[in-house]
């Protein structure tokens, strides 16, 4: 074993999430579920969220059995919800396809609904232990810091390589502010130690509050609320979500249901709507 995957290993023992619900619990559906969740959430938000859509949903066939809109209804704190209809294409499509059981061939994974290069590697690592590094975001900016020769020298990867590096590019490995001196790749980095130099003013960013995503979440949100079977009109929906969404005008709330609606998230029936 080289001193950087030695080094990688030991860092990860003492400092990496083993703790975390998917990883002291392992199995294809729990990779499968935690990497769409991670996909755009952060983990420390995701962790409560998973064990209650395991609870819900403990097996591959009860998602695939359940009702979208149930599942959109666990998926309540996540946002970017179209994730939770992917998911359940996703597990609809394990079960027609390949009697339940995810495959761990890179072809076959990819060709489930929802299911993208990095989730692909990430089922193949994480799941399976095969040889495969889901690349992230933060992976991404890790290697190409490191550098070829590092990265070689870390040797064949797996579920503790990957979840190392992942870590790693989490937590030390940062995009701004890169712990060099606590990073135990150091020694063969191309780019450390790098100087950080403080942060200066960028350009204003605007509110999270103004955005379509967030208006499109206080819609779904409100349609979650609902009673089961209940369905509510389009002037009560903008009714309900005056509070929430003050400067929205009726076009521009019409235009966010009719977008949802075309995305699958809603469903409507004689111009009243509800999840699907
Ligand atoms: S030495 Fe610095 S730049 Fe290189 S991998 Fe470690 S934290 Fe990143």
């Amino acid at each position: 074993m080289t001193t950087s995957r030695r080094a990688l290993l030991a860092w990860y023992r003492k400092r990496g999430r083993a703790d975390l619900p998917w990883r002291q619990e392992r199995s294809p559906y729990r990779t499968l579920v935690s990497e769409v969740m991670l996909q755009q959430t952060q983990v420390d938000r995701v962790v409560p969220k998973f064990e209650a859509f395991m609870r819900r949903f403990p097996t591959l066939r009860a998602l695939a059995t359940a009702n979208a809109g149930d599942v959109l209804r666990e998926w309540k704190g996540l946002g970017y919800n179209a994730r939770a209809l992917r998911l359940h294409a996703t597990a609809v499509a394990v079960v027609r396809d390949h009697g339940g059981i995810i495959p761990r061939n890179r072809v076959a994974l990819r060709a489930l609904p929802g299911v993208g290069s990095y989730t692909a590697a990430a089922i193949r690592a994480f799941a399976y232990g095969l040889d495969d590094v889901p690349v992230d975001v933060n992976i991404g900016r890790l290697v190409r810091r490191l550098g070829r020769k590092a990265v070689k020298a870390i040797g064949r990867s797996g579920y503790t390589i990957a979840s190392a590096l992942m870590d790693l590019g989490a937590q030390i490995c940062t995009a701004r502010t890169p712990q060099c001196a606590a990073c135990p790749l150091l020694r063969t980095c191309e780019s450390g130690p790098i100087r950080t130099s403080p942060r200066r003013n960028g350009k204003a960013r605007s509110p999270f509050k103004q955005s379509s995503r967030y208006a499109r979440g206080r819609i779904i949100d409100l349609l979650r609320d609902l009673p089961p079977g209940k369905r509510i009109s389009l002037l009560d929906l903008r009714r309900g979500l005056r509070a929430v969404l003050p400067q929205r005008s009726a076009a521009e709330i019409g235009r966010l249901v009719e977008g949802l609606r075309r995305e699958g998230l809603l469903d409507v029936q004689d111009g009243d709507l509800a999840l699907p």
